[in-house]
């Protein structure tokens, strides 16, 4: 009889999972605890999968010879528990998919500046015209593509969540961005989270490449307790790099053979601030170890669409410049938007606190933040942390109040950055729920 696979989830990657999964000659069996959308109930059933909704049946997770699951579900989930007990292979649609195709792959993870390096690098490889693939956290299923394209590389975008379950997968080539606080309620501590995040290099050896941010502390802390056996680069603001690249001259510096230095031009960048620098430098490595020529990443660079949510300019109102960086939602991201601004700034922040400290952006509140619109149910630990930094701090309740409020307080020249450093689910659905709340209010002003 064919092996059985449970796939538990089944949103975009579930359902991707099927497909690959059916397409290998498995009998496929898909479980949602939820409701499964539509399209990816027919997608399911056209590939030959069963399914079932608004349960977990454990007598057939338990059957399992190979149990996928969806990221978002921990380990301590009934049906996950239970299937690790038993000893089923658990993994996640990444390292399922990679078994099952010989492409390139370039993963990306860290804590901050995961999308946007990796939507860089794909930008970057299809202007260069290779038939490449996006995707991870981001785009179509990966597994989907495997199954059903035939992409000469993949661009995989990776969270922690689905590097926790990836065992084999070897990466040709590895962009770490940094490491920073954030998810600790999932991984209890920085050393566990380190630990998850170094998974994306475990299985590279000489032949493949790790690519990581000098500057990052944590960084450094976790290449010493597991140290790569890739062949490393790494980029920096601050130094030049022995193999990588630096910034000097208004130029991206960079060397990957130990031999050229080329200069790639930042002046028409179309993204801006530091982190932003450092995303472009970890995506001009990449490119340049798979032989993208220097004009053409600059070129690239030069016309690449700003995504939304992230600094997302939307919109000026009376000379008052409004941005949306709701993606933003720990302190790490929004300290980098409020280095970024050469305006003076009235700050919307606040939603569900992931355990912040807010001490690292009071340098920065004090020298730009003229005043801070509190977005969020619970309040208290931003008024505690910059009361003394700023003249205002004031509550409101929804992205139109806040929007409202900042229109009325501000004068021409300021810029309103929406960049919570906050989880938004305490009065939106999610983080892109509330950046188009707030770019709608901006719109109806
Ligand atoms: P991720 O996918 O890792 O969440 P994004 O590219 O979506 O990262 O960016 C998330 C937030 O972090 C945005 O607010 C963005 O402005 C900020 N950001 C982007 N790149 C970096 C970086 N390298 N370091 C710190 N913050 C960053």
């Amino acid at each position: 009889m064919k092996p059985l696979l449970v796939i538990l989830g089944a949103g975009e990657s579930g359902a991707g999972t099927a497909v690959l999964g059916t397409a290998q000659g498995f009998r496929v069996w898909v479980s949602d605890k939820g409701q499964i959308a539509d399209r990816y109930k027919r997608e399911i059933e056209a590939c030959g999968a069963e399914w079932e909704e608004g349960q977990h049946s454990m007598d057939k997770v338990l059957a399992a010879d190979v149990l996928v699951k969806s990221p978002g579900i921990p380990d301590t989930a009934a049906p996950v528990a239970a299937a690790i007990q038993k000893g089923i292979a658990i993994l996640s649609e990444i390292e399922f998919a990679a078994r099952y195709t010989d492409a390139l792959l370039i993963g990306i993870t860290g804590t901050n500046g995961k999308t946007t390096t990796t939507s860089l690098i794909y930008h970057i490889l299809k202007q260069a015209e290779w038939n490449v693939g996006l995707g991870g956290n981001i785009g179509q299923s990966f597994a989907r593509q495997v199954a059903q394209e035939q992409h000469d590389a993949y661009v995989l975008e990776l969270s922690s969540f689905q590097l926790d379950n990836c065992y084999d997968l070897r990466l040709d080539i590895a962009v770490l961005t940094n490491i920073t606080p954030d998810h600790l309620e999932r991984y209890g501590s920085m050393p566990a989270y380190r630990a998850s995040k170094m998974r994306i290099t475990q299985n590279q050896g000489p032949e493949q490449a790790f690519i990581y941010c000098a500057d990052d502390a944590e960084t450094r802390l976790a290449l010493s307790e597991y140290p790569p056996k890739a062949k490393t680069y790494s980029f920096s603001l601050q130094n030049q790099a022995r193999l990588g690249a630096w910034i000097a001259d208004g130029c991206i510096q960079l060397n990957t053979d130990n031999k050229h230095t080329t200069q790639i031009d930042m002046k028409d960048f179309t993204i801006r601030g530091q982190h932003n620098q450092n995303n472009s430098m970890a995506a001009a490595i990449v490119s340049q170890l798979v032989d993208v020529r220097k004009d053409s990443i600059r070129e690239s660079l030069s016309h690449f669409e700003n995504i939304e949510h992230r600094l997302e300019p939307c919109g000026k109102f009376k000379g008052i410049e409004f941005i949306n960086d709701s993606k933003a939602t720990n302190v790490n991201s929004a300290w980098y938007a409020l280095e970024s601004m050469d305006k003076p700034v009235i700050w919307i922040a606040g939603g569900v606190d992931k355990g912040n400290n807010y001490e690292d952006l009071k340098p920065l509140v004090r020298q730009k933040v003229k005043m801070i619109i509190c977005l969020g149910m619970e309040n208290i630990k931003i008024h505690h942390a910059f009361q003394s930094d700023v003249d205002m701090i004031i509550n409101t309740m929804s992205a139109k109040e806040a929007v409202h409020v900042a229109s009325r307080l501000a004068s021409s020249g300021d810029a309103v950055l929406l960049s919570p450093a906050c989880a938004s689910f305490d009065l939106f659905d999610n983080y892109e729920d509330r950046g188009r709340q707030f770019k709608e209010a901006v719109r109806n002003l």
